[in-house]
């Protein structure tokens, strides 16, 4: 099965709508989101919409679970509170019902998705790094994990007992190793390239590819701008961090 990952959109339409029109010259099967749809961006509703349209096997974010009230806002910087109080003010009831659904952790065949980590989920807690990534390797049951939360694309891989980071963006991934993979971020990218960053991964030929999508940035810095969440949110899409 061919899948699109997609993680961390950040309800930034426009990196969204650049992503798809790029995935659909590339005869994907099946979405994955990896969570975090809303906050920072000013179309959380939109992209719900769309995201709720082509069906994906999702698992829930960190801001998507405080819109729901489902973890406190003092475990988010003083920037991204705002922007989640604004989310809540807009946030229609079918997209926060459909949030809400959304459980932590999921797996399709050998592959299993989540936000933050393996080991607890719903701390948050970040991997960076491959030392970071160790822990959630040993709750890994079968080859492949993808998560997002960092929004930074890096590929993981256990051998034995060692853990390595992989260069590179295109990747063949074979089942004799586990691997734990981050896509980057659709709508927020933090590794200094502001293009929208997702993945294709095929299970069966075992082929990964990162690809960087070139999206209208101004229109959506514009919205966010307009929107009056803060400067910040919108200056960081042109830096890429
Ligand atoms: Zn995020």
């Amino acid at each position: 099965m061919k899948y699109a990952v997609l993680s961390d959109i950040h309800g930034n339409l426009e990196a969204l709508q650049s992503v798809l029109a790029e995935v659909r010259r590339r005869k994907v099967e099946k979405y994955i989101c990896l969570g975090d749809i809303v906050g920072y961006g000013a179309n959380p509703n939109e992209c719900l919409e769309l995201i709720r349209s082509l069906n994906p096997v999702a698992v829930l974010g960190n801001h998507d679970a405080a819109v729901c009230g489902l973890t406190a806002l003092k475990n988010f910087t003083p920037l991204a509170s705002k922007a989640i109080i604004w989310t809540i003010r807009e946030l229609k009831t079918p997209g926060r019902e459909y949030l809400a659904s959304l459980p932590l952790i999921r797996s399709l065949g050998d592959i299993t998705i989540f936000h933050s980590n393996l080991v607890c989920p719903d701390d948050w807690v970040y991997i960076h790094s491959a030392d970071d990534a160790s822990p959630s390797f040993n709750r890994l049951s079968g080859s492949f994990g993808f998560f997002g939360h960092s929004h930074r694309p890096a590929i993981y891989r256990k051998n034995g007992r060692r853990v390595d980071q992989l260069p590179g963006s295109e990747f063949f991934l074979s089942r004799q190793w586990q691997y734990i993979i981050n896509v980057g971020s659709v709508g927020q990218p933090r590794d200094r390239d502001p293009r929208a960053s997702y993945g294709v991964f095929d299970d069966e030929s075992g082929e990964l590819k990162i690809i960087r999508v070139k999206y209208p940035i101004r229109k959506a810095q514009k919205k966010i701008r307009a929107a009056g969440l803060p400067e910040r949110l919108a200056a960081r899409l042109a830096e890429g961090k």
